[in-house]
């Protein structure tokens, strides 16, 4: 009977850490880590090792990648110049914020605004 006690109560506590084991951490959420772990890893397999570079210093001070909106630096909110960003659009050259060298996501060009 002993034997069988002490296994249920042995039982009984490794249940209590597993269920205190997932209201602290979370089943789900540890499926979700793990797959956007493997996510991110395949995402960044697929950048060169000049731009992780690039992007994790960025990320360190910030969001590296900005979005750009009617000539805007979303990151600067500093303007960057027509000449600029057709030249980015013609990939002349890399898509960098001229000001604050975060990554630019440029918008759509306006029909009117592409020559
Ligand atoms: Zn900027």
């Amino acid at each position: 009977m002993r034997d069988l006690l002490t296994a249920l109560l042995e039982l009984q506590e490794l249940e209590i850490v597993l269920e205190e084991s997932q209201i602290v951490h979370g089943d789900a959420t540890a499926q979700v880590a793990v797959a956007l772990t493997a996510r991110i890893g395949r995402l960044r397999a697929g950048v060169s090792t000049q731009d992780l570079r690039r992007f994790d210093a960025l990320r360190r001070s910030g969001p590296a990648v900005v979005r750009e909106r009617g000539g805007t630096c979303g990151g600067c909110h500093l303007n960057v110049t027509r000449g600029d960003l057709n030249r980015m659009r013609r990939c002349e050259v890399d898509w960098v914020c001229p000001n604050c060298g975060r990554y630019l996501f440029l918008s759509e060009p306006r029909p009117s605004a592409v020559e």
